[in-house]
């Protein structure tokens, strides 16, 4: 990294924050999932006081317990806190709200690590209330577990509204107390928070690559090749490069490739992924903007789900995951790869524990 090299948002390390901001603070992390016992643990080991707010039912409150944190409702939870820290899946935030609202006293503050709810309308907190996000950029057990290594996990800093003037140290304090400032916290605000983290999962990260990869091994198969071919080179192999692509960026994975992969990279990706390929990208960025995917999914998820069901049985059905669970039950996984497995069987566990409650 250049000397001179200027970050466009701001930056946070552990010194610009000061954690004596939440010496008299109660935080009530509500929601025990991927993030909530992240940052109720780590918020914990920090020498916060921290309640985890938890239906008398969730099958989450054993975990908590065991994990020696104070457990209540997240009426309960609410009401005790000064920080009250939403962290319950974003389809059933605007609920959860609506029954810890009462609780939210003047001068108090509601965390989020997500914008969507605030910024699309479907939590509107009363004006005499802080409204921060402190959002890592991270699945909650990385960032729980780089917490216990003595590391930190970046993350993302945003203010939707201040009326104590202490909504930012506030923040800033929270994200130390989870490790985020020990590698960096970036400024943002609450729109680019959530419209680059909707527009990077729909055409990146979960659709655009999916689809890449989807296409691709369809179009080999459709040509004659061995299914367990196209699986190979279009599919298993994404990870290697994207290893390559995560840790030195576009160039490590340039320099290490062949030059013939590197030269057909270069000619023929802008031939794939095209002028339209990036028409379809702004077009699916509108949508963010001007919010016709939010209301969308609002309204699936009041419809129950029925075009989300249906689109999650047929990538189920798709011939290249069948194909996948029976080429990858052939792998002698190495050091590393048991590593990822345990990695995903963690996630899986959580995951089917989520699917419980
Ligand atoms: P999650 O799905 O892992 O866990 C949510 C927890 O909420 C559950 O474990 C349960 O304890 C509780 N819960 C579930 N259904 C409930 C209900 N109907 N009523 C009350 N409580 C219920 O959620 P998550 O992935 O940790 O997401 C929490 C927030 O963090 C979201 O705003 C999300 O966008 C954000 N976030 C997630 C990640 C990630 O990698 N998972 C990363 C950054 C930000
Ligand atoms: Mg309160």
């Amino acid at each position: 990294m250049s000397d001179e090299y200027e970050f466009t948002n701001e930056v946070y390390y552990d010194d610009d924050a000061d954690e004596s901001v939440l010496a008299d603070k109660t935080v009530a992390v509500l929601g025990y999932g991927s993030q909530g016992h992240a940052h109720a643990q780590n918020l914990d080991d920090s020498g916060v006081d921290v309640v985890v707010g938890l239906r008398e039912d969730s099958s989450s409150r054993d975990a908590a317990r065991e994990d020696g944190l104070d457990v209540a409702t997240p009426v309960e939870a609410a009401a005790r806190a000064d920080i009250v820290s939403v962290l319950v899946p974003d389809t059933v935030q605007p609920d959860v709200y609506e029954a810890i609202r009462e609780e939210m006293d003047p001068g108090d503050t509601l965390q989020f690590a997500h914008g969507f709810n605030i910024h699309y309308g479907q939590i509107e907190p009363s004006e005499d209330v802080n409204v921060t996000m402190v959002a890592p950029k991270s699945p909650g057990h990385l960032v729980r577990r780089n917490y216990e290594a003595g590391e930190g996990t970046p993350g993302l800093l945003a203010i939707y509204q201040d009326p104590t003037g202490e909504a930012h140290d506030i923040g800033l304090a929270y994200a130390k107390a989870i490790g985020c400032t020990r590698a960096g916290v970036v400024e943002t605000t609450f729109r680019e928070e959530t419209e680059t983290d909707l527009f990077g999962e729909q055409a990146v990260l979960c659709g655009g690559i999916t689809s890449l990869v989807k296409h691709a091994y369809e179009t080999l198969v459709d040509a004659g090749y061995s299914p367990e071919m196209a699986y190979f080179e279009c599919l298993n192999e994404v990870k290697l490069i994207v290893d390559l692509m995560y840790e030195g960026g576009l160039g490590e994975m340039w320099d290490s490739v062949s030059d013939t992969a590197e030269y057909g990279g270069l000619t023929r990706g802008d031939m794939v992924v095209d002028d339209h390929a990036r028409q379809n990208m702004e077009e699916v960025l509108a949508a963010v903007q001007d919010g016709t995917f939010a209301r969308e999914w609002i309204n699936e998820n009041q419809a129950n789900r029925p075009a989300y069901k249906q689109l999650r049985q047929a990538e189920k059905d798709h011939e290249i995951e069948v194909v996948g669970e029976n080429l990858r039950a052939l792998f002698a996984w190495g050091e590393a790869g048991s590593e990822a497995e345990e990695d995903t069987e963690e996630t899986a566990e959580r995951e089917r524990q989520r699917a419980d409650d």
